[in-house]
């Protein structure tokens, strides 16, 4: 079943309900007050009767007065042995409620006397002062005009119910269709996307986006807008795989094939080999670390690492790579203490700090220092080299991002993983890793790590 027929038989269920129990009420309390109406008026004619009656040894009289009832009060005085002794309507002889009648108590009932519908009060006469049951006499009133009331009554309920209900089932059909008008369109698109493969569709959003279905359709197509941008990492994520690992196979092969051809083995040719292993070795290390970085899952150590102490060896091991291309410098270094993985924290800052020296031109200057800042140890690395234009900075940390792809490869062997790895690991010490640049002027990559111990200040104090 639809949710929309759903929807429409709840909607008129209910309110086919209300209307039942609402006619219910209405009918009954209109039933009611006719009869008691009627009861009354018996009830006063039965009270004139018994006060005006009088009995001697004939008999028993009523005076005149007493059969002149209202015209739709019928009365029949009947006496102990079953006679009927006076009646203002002559063409009734047999008692109106024959069985309430022997009874002889006083009671309410209701009778068919020639098909026609009574109310009848039996009422039982006593003689004053005695008490002594003397006779019994039945008035009796028509309940025509009552039985027609409730009809005409329960024909309106039932006709108008009826109407309101096929009403509302109509309304509820169409409102449920417009409401749900949205969501078909969401189904729609959903489909095509499926059968298109085409996840750049949106669903267009034609009320407001607070309500229940806007803010299903902007989560939709938000999930779309993620799903798009997940298969276009992946696929270019395999595009950039196979592009890093297709060089040095090519360099392989060749150099196999020329030391085939030669018939002999040739040391360039091995030492390209093995270079070009070693590259490919790295770039599946780097990948291996990254897959688990971005999942959560990379083996870390839990150590006291002293950061000042790790800063000094990154900076010693930098020295000798840039040899004197480029200068670097300790900058400020205060200490600092952190919770993490001693070797992860320097691939880092190595990473960082080979990429400044290698993209900083001969003369220029790389800055490494260490910096408190509350509760953060700040390690930044500024560079006196090209910088990265802003609109590169946002896929600064993207894997396999290069702001320059037709840059050659350099000797370092770079496949622009280097600071997706430092962005994760960064990131899996709680921390943070931030990039400021200007082109011309220089690039600052800060490194953000919460600190573990309390000891905050000048390192130099120590070394
Ligand atoms: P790569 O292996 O190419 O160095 P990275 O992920 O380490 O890859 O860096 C990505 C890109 O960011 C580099 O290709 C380079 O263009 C740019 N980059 C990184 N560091 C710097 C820097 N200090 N100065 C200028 N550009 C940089």
């Amino acid at each position: 079943m639809t949710l929309r027929t759903r929807l429409t038989l709840w909607y008129t269920a209910v309110l086919a309900l209300v209307l039942v129990a609402f006619g219910g009420a209405v009918y009954t309390l209109l039933s009611l007050s006719l009869v008691r109406q009627i009861d009354t008026t018996l009830n006063i004619a039965a009270d004139e009767i018994r006060l005006a009656f009088r009995r001697d040894v004939e008999g028993i009289h009523l005076p005149p007065m007493a059969l002149d009832l209202t015209a739709n009060v019928y009365v029949q005085v009947w006496d102990t042995e079953g006679n009927l002794i006076a009646t203002n309507i002559s063409v009734a002889q047999e008692p109106f409620d024959p069985d309430r009648l022997a009874e002889a108590e006083t009671a309410y009932s209701e009778a068919s006397y020639e098909g026609i519908h009574l109310r009848v009060l039996t009422y039982p006469l006593a003689s004053q002062p005695e008490g002594t049951v003397v006779g019994t006499m039945q008035l009796a009133s028509s309940l025509t005009t009552a039985d027609d009331a409730q009809r005409a009554l329960l024909v309106l309920l039932m006709g108008g119910g009826l109407i309101a209900v096929v009403l509302a089932a109509l309304v509820g059909w169409t409102t449920a269709a417009a409401a749900l008008h949205p969501l078909e369109q969401m189904t729609e698109t959903a489909l095509q996307i499926t059968h298109a493969d085409d996840l750049s569709r949106r669903i267009p959003l034609s009320g407001p986006a607070e309500g229940e279905v806007g803010r299903l359709i902007v989560a939709f197509n938000e999930t779309l807008e993620r799903l798009e941008n997940l298969f276009e990492t992946q696929r270019r994520f395999l595009a950039d795989v196979s592009h890093e690992l297709r060089t040095p196979l090519t360099t392989i092969l060749g150099n196999l094939d020329l030391m085939r051809k030669m018939g002999q083995l040739d040391a360039e040719s091995l030492d390209a080999i093995t270079s070009e292993t070693q590259r490919m070795k790295r770039l599946v290390q780097d990948l291996l670390v990254l897959t688990q970085a971005e999942s959560g899952n990379l083996p870390l150590g839990k150590e006291e690492v002293e950061l000042d102490t790790l800063v000094l060896e990154v900076f010693q091991q930098s020295k000798v790579l840039a040899k004197d291309r480029v200068e670097v410098h300790l900058g400020q270094e205060d200490q600092a203490r952190v919770t993490g993985d001693r070797d992860r924290l320097k691939q880092v800052l190595l990473n960082l700090m080979s990429n400044a020296i290698e993209y900083t031109p001969a003369g220029g200057s790389v800055t490494l220092g260490l910096a408190c800042v509350g509760d953060w140890a700040r390690v930044t690395v500024t560079d006196t080299g090209p910088g990265i234009p802003q609109d590169e900075l946002p896929h600064i940390f993207e894997r396999f991002y290069r702001v320059d792809r037709s840059r050659k490869r350099t000797e370092r062997g770079g496949a622009g993983l280097g600071l997706s790895i430092a962005y994760w690991i960064t990131r899996s010490h709680d921390g943070r890793l931030e990039v400021a640049s200007e082109v011309g002027k220089g690039t600052t990559f800060s490194v953000w790590l919460p600190q573990s111990g309390e000891g905050c200040g000048d390192a130099s104090a120590r070394h």
